[in-house]
């Protein structure tokens, strides 16, 4: 059976059809620069990447082009052939614990949530409508980034303000990345071979968010109302004192909307290094002797172990720790740094076991008390095996 995973951005469509259930993929791609001059799009298909340029007016010509490629790459022979297509979504609030079929009222519900994701919820329903009218007779889904961690317990995502901010406003913690981290988790079950388990989960890219999960369920996540709390990021700073940002207000005279755009793309690596929002460049600044990028790096790593042990002791114990994501796969030095500082929990890097990139396996020595693991992420994946899940 066949079905599509679909990431819509204001600007963007990701995409990735997956022959189900055995979880071959097809063929992938993007469309960029949506309803901007020099759009275009890219597609992998048979190992090969193929670029067109095309005015791309919307979502819904972007799908069009989509249907197209499908056609000509005789990936799908007749457009019913697809049974289903999953959309992300970014904000769920406490409406939805687990992925639903679109409905009127599903749709509703995700709109009423645009204030609180106000550039990725209004992108998401520009593209299921475009799905729906370009391919109607597939089943619709949604996949929320913060259902998988609706299961936190009330104390740990009522803020420390008037109450009534949660009643009236919906002002709590939700979190983000859901899907990746309970793909991580899954993952990391099956490896150990139980499902009794308290892992902490580190999702860290260009956003990051770090999650403690116990039998599989969410107890804890380090990002909040919006993905701007908990660890440094590429350009968002994560956690500071609330009180800096009224004080600044004050002194810069700025807006509401001025500070957003500062906290979330002028700060984190950005922020503190003047250099790069991505952590490569951090690096190179490293060894180039750049002392900021150097505090940068060394914020990041403090930040992300203050995550580690906060959950340890929150969960009682950990039987592994997981990274993923972009730097949590692939960035050698950072976890050899984050890990080296987890010693005292007898926690043991395997220098060589450490090389890997973009691979599953494990980083610690056999005698160290928790081991570490790095398990690539696949958020697709999760978006296609719940949308065969719903398809009646
Ligand atoms: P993501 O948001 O998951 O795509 O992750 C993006 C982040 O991963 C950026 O900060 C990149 O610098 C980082 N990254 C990707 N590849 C590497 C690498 N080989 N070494 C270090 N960092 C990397």
């Amino acid at each position: 059976m066949k079905i599509l995973s679909v990431n819509a951005g204001s600007s963007s469509l990701k995409f990735q059809m997956y022959e189900m259930p055995e979880e071959k993929v097809l063929i992938s791609g993007v469309f960029e620069r949506i309803g901007i001059h020099e759009s275009f799009y890219t597609i992998k298909i048979n190992g090969e990447a193929i670029r067109k340029e095309k005015d791309l007016p919307n979502h819904k010509v972007a799908f069009q082009y989509l249907v197209e490629e499908l056609e000509e790459n005789h990936v799908v022979e007749r457009l019913d052939e697809i049974k289903g297509i999953g959309h992300r979504v970014v904000q769920g609030g406490s409406y939805f614990d687990k992925s639903v079929v679109v409905t009127e009222d599903v749709i509703k519900k995700i709109e009423e949530l645009n204030v609180l994701a106000p550039l990725h919820n209004p992108a998401a329903i520009t593209g299921i409508k475009a799905a729906q009218e370009v391919i109607p007779n597939a089943v619709q889904t949604v996949v929320f980034d913060t259902a998988f961690h609706q299961t936190m317990p009330e104390e740990n995502y009522i803020y420390a303000v008037p109450y009534e901010w949660y009643t009236d406003y919906k002002v709590r913690r939700y979190g983000a990345h859901g899907t990746s981290h309970m793909y991580v988790a899954n993952r990391m079950n099956q490896i150990l071979g139980r499902e009794d388990t308290k892992l902490i989960t580190c999702h860290i890219g260009n956003g990051a968010s770090v999650s403690a999960v116990v039998n599989g369920k969410c107890l804890d996540t380090s990002m909040g109302l919006t993905p701007n709390a908990g660890l440094i990021m590429g350009s968002r700073c994560g956690d500071i004192d609330a009180t800096v940002v009224t004080y600044m207000m004050n002194q810069l005279g700025i807006s509401a909307q001025e500070m957003d755009n500062i906290l979330n793309k002028k700060s984190g690596l950005l922020g503190v290094s003047n250099v790069s929002s991505d952590m490569r460049d951090i690096d190179a600044g490293i060894l180039e002797g750049n002392e900021r990028c150097e505090l940068v790096k060394k914020m990041f790593i403090r930040r992300v172990i203050d995550y580690i042990a906060k959950y340890y002791v929150e969960m009682g114990g950990c039987d592994a720790i997981v990274f993923t994501a972009g730097i949590g796969e692939k960035s050698v030095t950072t976890r050899r740094r984050i890990v080296d500082g987890l010693k005292i929990l007898g926690i043991n890097l395997d220098e060589k076991a450490n090389g890997i990139r973009g691979v599953e396996g494990k980083i610690t020595t056999d005698d160290s008390k928790i081991p570490c693991y790095v398990i690539p992420t696949d958020e697709e994946v999760m978006i296609a095996r719940d949308t065969l899940a719903l398809i009646p």
